[in-house]
This record gives structure tokens, C-alpha cells and sequence, in this order.
């Protein structure tokens, strides 16, 4: 048997009449920027999330940058935030001149340990950053106790986590902003390149606006310093039509997920543990295994692909040597990347592969 690590054609065969039609029209309306396909996007992913605004933009990286923007982080400012996530969650950060101040993460969850902030924060930090790893919400009510305490705002990295629920809320809608991908490879994944911000903040949203669109607030009339950070039509209505499908989608999502946890409960592996209350879409189904190497390599002679995220955590990564973290800083973070590997997920994967997958593992 063939499996693939995340099938994409499958979902395109599902939607393939949908997609070419919404495609077409943009197509033929040659309004590629912008526009009704957007504005319906936009619409949608705000109901959807429960954020008063949704604002399409770029990807998950501008995103990311543009909430940082808004919000004034530069020069000399420090974001408090985890090492064991994606490059982008820091790299943007360093790009406004900030520092990135490190939290380890918690060993169950894989997620910024609240306990351990408050310690972090000094007279320069600008906002904490948690991230909601492999589509698991960071503990949010406990992050945004200790933010309110000193007057912070929290971005949520929720790149990995749309469609997830906490305390019965949508990621997204959990803090002062919240920025998701649209990746191909994500939960809720476009055709190329794509994110968007999620606010209840209308200045702040008025802002991001502006920003990812070259600081201005009427044409040629800057205002501030942004970027090219738009979505664009094709983006937006092919992201549109996968929306309306995509809460069947986080559902076969979670069953797939529940039953890798059932069928490996014997295995010598550690699961997910999705904490109460809250939801995961499984944006990478994520295991630990004490000798990685060897269960990787014995997986791909029987044809299935796996892939780590992430083997280096951020404060062992060349480029933010500068910050001057070193090895045994962050324990728990240095753990899980020795241990973690991800195993073949999407909301299409059959009962008989992901047999075929655990029955490998079991081997
Ligand atoms: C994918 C991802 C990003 C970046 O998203 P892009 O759309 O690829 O720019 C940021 N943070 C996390 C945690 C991610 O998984």
C-alpha cells in the first residue's frame, strides 16, 4: 500500500466542480485583487471564528508580522514566546528588531507552559506569543490571566490550530489577535500561499488593513510604513469553498485522530493528549518514540511517510545564535524534538491505511 503523508488530491477530487467554478469566475472577472471573493471570505471566516474581523492576508508569516506591526513591536522590545514551533513565530520578531524571549513548553500538551511566563516579564515586553502546536490551543484563559495582570496583549500563533475549540471558542477568537496559514498543508489549506488575522479590536483591525497594504488609507495616501501582505481572489474563493466544507472535514479529523490513539494505546509510543475542554484538528498527528531514527527508517521500507516537527527548537538555530541561548535552556523542548515524529493525517485518510500505518509501527 501507497500512503500518502497529507493527500491533497483527494480533498481536490471532492471539491474538484466547486473549485473550478468559483476559479473561473475570478478568472473571468479578471478582479484578482480584492474584490467580492475576498469580502466573502472574509465574512465567513469572521462567523465562522466568532472574531468581529477576519482580514485575509499573504500567509501565516505576515500575519504574524502584520499583528506585530499594529501593535508597535520594534527596536529593543521583547515578545515573549515558545522555541519549540515553526521558524516563522520568532523570525518575525527579529525581523521588527525585537528580541524573542523564550518559555519552555509544557510536556503534555507541547505548548507554552503558562507557569512559567510571569518570570519572563520585564519593563520591555511587548506581548507574549503563544503558538497552538500541532492544532491544540495553548492554554489561553491561563496565558491571558497573567497578559491582563501586566497590561500585555497576546498574539496567538494559530497557525496550526484553526478550526480548533478551547472552552468552547474557536482558535483564533482566544486573544488580542489571532493569525492563522492557509498552507496547502494546513487544516484549512489554499492553493498556494495565504493567512489571516482575526481581531475584536476595530482600531487594530483598521490598522492590520492598512499595513498589508502598504501603510495606506486611501490610494496613495500612506500612513504608515506596511507591506504587500494581501490575499489574493484565486486564494480567496477556492479558500471559500473548502470553508463550507471544512467543519465535516475538522470532524473526520478528530475521529482519525481519536482512533490512532486508541489503536496505539498498546504500542510502545507516547500519544496526543488534548486537554478538557478543548479540541484538536490534528494539523500534524504527532507521536513520541524513544529510537526516532530507527521507527522512521522502519517505516519508510514499508512505505509510510512520516516527517519531524521540529527537530532543532528555535534556541538552538544558527540564525538566533545571537540571543545567546544555548543547549539545556529549554529541557522540555529539546526532549520533544529528540522524540517527536508525525504520522501520515488528513481528513481523507482510509480506516485500512492508517491500519497499515499502526500495524508498521507495531511491527
Ligand atoms: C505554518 C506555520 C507558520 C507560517 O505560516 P506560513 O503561511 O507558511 O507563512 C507560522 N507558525 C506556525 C506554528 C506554523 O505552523
Amino acid at each position: 500500500m501507497k500512503i500518502n503523508f497529507i493527500d491533497l488530491q483527494a480533498q481536490y477530487k471532492r471539491y474538484e466542480k466547486e473549485i473550478n467554478s468559483e476559479v473561473l469566475e475570478v478568472f473571468a472577472s479578471a478582479q484578482f485583487i480584492g474584490g467580492e471573493k475576498l469580502n466573502s471570505l472574509e465574512r465567513n471566516l469572521a462567523a465562522y471564528t466568532g472574531a468581529k474581523h477576519a482580514i485575509g492576508c499573504s500567509s501565516g508569516t505576515d500575519a504574524l508580522l502584520l499583528a506585530l506591526m499594529a501593535l508597535g513591536v520594534g527596536a529593543g522590545d521583547e515578545v515573549i514566546t515558545t522555541p519549540f514551533t515553526f521558524i516563522s513565530t520568532a523570525e518575525v520578531i527579529a525581523l521588527l528588531g525585537a528580541k524573542s524571549v523564550f518559555v519552555d513548553i509544557d510536556e503534555q500538551s507541547y505548548n507554552i507552559d503558562p507557569a512559567k511566563i510571569e518570570s519572563h516579564i520585564t519593563e520591555r515586553t511587548k506581548a507574549i506569543m503563544p503558538v497552538s502546536l500541532y492544532g491544540q490551543c495553548a492554554d489561553m484563559d491561563a496565558i491571558n490571566e497573567i497578559a491582563a495582570k501586566y497590561e500585555l496583549p497576546v498574539i496567538e500563533d494559530a497557525c496550526q490550530s484553526f478550526g480548533a475549540t478551547y472552552n468552547g471558542k474557536k482558535s483564533c477568537n482566544l486573544s488580542t489577535i489571532g493569525c492563522t496559514s492557509f498552507f496547502p498543508s494546513k487544516p484549512l489549506g489554499a492553493y498556494g500561499d495565504g493567512g489571516a488575522i482575526f481581531t475584536n479590536d476595530d482600531e487594530l483591525a483598521t490598522k492590520m488593513r492598512m499595513l498589508l497594504n502598504h501603510g495606506q488609507n486611501e490610494r496613495y495616501k500612506h500612513k504608515y510604513i506596511g507591506i504587500n501582505g494581501r490575499l489574493d481572489a484565486v486564494q480567496a474563493a477556492i479558500l471559500d469553498v473548502k470553508l463550507k466544507h471544512f467543519d465535516e472535514e475538522v470532524k473526520l479529523r478528530e475521529e482519525i485522530g481519536s482512533r490512532y490513539i486508541d489503536l496505539l494505546e498498546d504500542a510502545d509510543v507516547i500519544t496526543p493528549k488534548i486537554a478538557d475542554g478543548g479540541t484538536s484538528v490534528y494539523a500534524q498527528y504527532s507521536i513520541r518514540v524513544k529510537d526516532r531514527e530507527e521507527m522512521i527508517a522502519k517505516l519508510s521500507a514499508a512505505g509510510v511517510p512520516t516527517a519531524v516537527h521540529y527537530p532543532v527548537p528555535l534556541h538552538m538555530q544558527e540564525a538566533f545564535k545571537d540571543l545567546g541561548y544555548g543547549e539545556g535552556d529549554f529541557p522540555i523542548s529539546e526532549l520533544v524534538s529528540k522524540e517527536i515524529m508525525s504520522l501520515p493525517m488528513s481528513a481523507f485518510l482510509s480506516e485500512a491505511e492508517q491500519d497499515f500505518v499502526v500495524d508498521a509501527i507495531k511491527d
